[in-house]
């Protein structure tokens, strides 16, 4: 039966990185790649996480299976973290939680909750999109239905075509929302265009499902958290992905959470139990080094400090980065939004063929789409991206 089994799909992001690899010119640019990287080029371990897991392998003493929803600690920590303690849902009982193998372990489960519980569902995406969304809805069976989100060219969102997308939704469907800094635009929903379109989804029964995967690099932790918060005020019920592979950098820890936030206490129980069945048939228990070490650094009052230092160091680095590029924007008009844009990328208006004369003859590598990663410019790069930008659009 394997020779049934399709040809691999070819990533072209791992094209992307294997150009640059093979590039032996000493100034090349990565802009392909999807981590945060400092000004040296590195994606370092934040110190708090350095400090969290040297004391958690002190404390640890067993290796034993821990609950179907993971460490308690941690489960609180980020409850309390994106919701805050006051908040009315976490008073009144009304938020499912299990922890989830990354941002994508918790969609994960999202979406295949969802299909368990209505086959008919849909799932309502904006494009561009980071890719997983549609392989996380085909996985799950979920049909997916796509709308318009961006306009490359135009640089703004197509508000026409997503508030179609709202309007066509059915009870039960699922509709994306990207938390803070879209990925791959950078381009958010403003605070009065996330309400309207929250409050169309509830009046058609369907269930939002935002995916929060940068929080803390836009517009400041606590701003960035608001727009959950306040989303999660405003509506009876939706699925909250929250991945801490951004934000404290444990990448490939596989650190993550999901929130179903329900209309009722009952109603939790029942979709908690649903949440931890589906979750048992795809990793049995969650991993437990990097739910700790974050569990660790929010309950640290000092580490939990430096933690949020060294995030807003980043965030100021990708704003500097983004004001560096936008002061290039008179010779080079495509610069003229990245600084308004928020996170790690932006998509540059750039046809297949300019990407690939930016590596060849400028050794500035990045996906045809035209995303490029803010962090992968190094000091001096701006400039130099931007010179290259104003060439290949001559
Ligand atoms: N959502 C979005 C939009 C992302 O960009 C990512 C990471 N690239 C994730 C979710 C999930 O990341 P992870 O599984 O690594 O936590």
């Amino acid at each position: 039966m394997f020779d049934r089994f399709p040809e691999p799909l070819a990533d072209p992001l791992h094209a992307v990185m294997a150009r640059f690899r093979a590039d032996p010119r000493p100034e090349k640019i990565d802009l392909g790649v999807g981590v945060y990287r400092d000004a040296a080029g590195h994606s370092p371990i934040m110190r708090a996480v350095k400090a969290a897991e040297e004391a958690i392998l002190g404390e640890e003493d067993s290796k034993a299976y821990q609950a179907l929803h993971g460490d308690d600690a941690f489960v609180s920590g980020m409850t309390n973290l994106v919701f805050g303690a006051d908040h009315p849902a976490v008073r009144d009982g009304r938020i499912a939680a299990i922890q989830g193998t990354g941002g994508t372990g918790a969609l994960r489960i999202a979406v295949d909750s969802a299909f368990a519980a209505d086959p008919s569902a849909r799932m309502h995406l904006g494009l561009p999109s980071w890719p997983n969304h549609a392989t996380l809805a085909g996985a799950a069976e979920l049909e997916l239905v796509t709308h318009r989100y961006f306009d490359t060219d135009r640089q703004a969102l197509n508000l026409e075509a997503i508030t179609e997308a709202a309007t066509s939704a059915r009870p039960g469907d699922l509709f994306v929302f990207h938390g803070p800094c879209h990925n791959p635009t950078g381009a958010d929903l403003s605070r009065d265009e996330r309400r309207a379109l929250l409050a169309m989804l509830v009046e058609r029964g369907a269930v939002p499902i935002i995916d929060a995967a940068y929080y803390g690099l836009g517009d400041g932790l606590e701003e960035d958290l608001d727009i959950i918060r306040e989303s999660a005020a405003t509506v009876p019920r939706a699925f909250i992905a929250v991945s801490c592979s951004k934000a404290f950098g444990l990448y490939r820890e596989r650190v993550g959470i999901l929130f179903a936030l329900c209309a009722n206490a009952d109603e939790r129980r029942r979709v908690q139990g649903q949440m931890e069945r589906i979750s048992r048939s795809l990793v049995s228990m969650p991993p437990a080094h990097g739910a700790g070490t974050v569990a660790h650094i929010l309950r640290d009052p000092r580490l939990r400090a430096l933690w949020e230092e060294e995030l807003d160091a980043m965030r100021r680095r990708l704003l500097e980065l983004r004001s560096e590029l936008g002061g290039f924007s008179g010779e080079v008009p495509m610069l003229r939004h990245v600084q308004s844009q928020r996170g790690i990328f932006s998509m540059l208006p750039l046809s297949a063929e300019q990407t690939e004369t930016l590596g060849r003859d400028h050794a500035i590598h990045m996906p045809q789409s035209g995303r490029i990663n803010i962090a992968g410019l190094k000091t001096g790069d701006p400039e130099r991206l931007a010179r290259a930008l104003a060439t290949v659009s001559r």
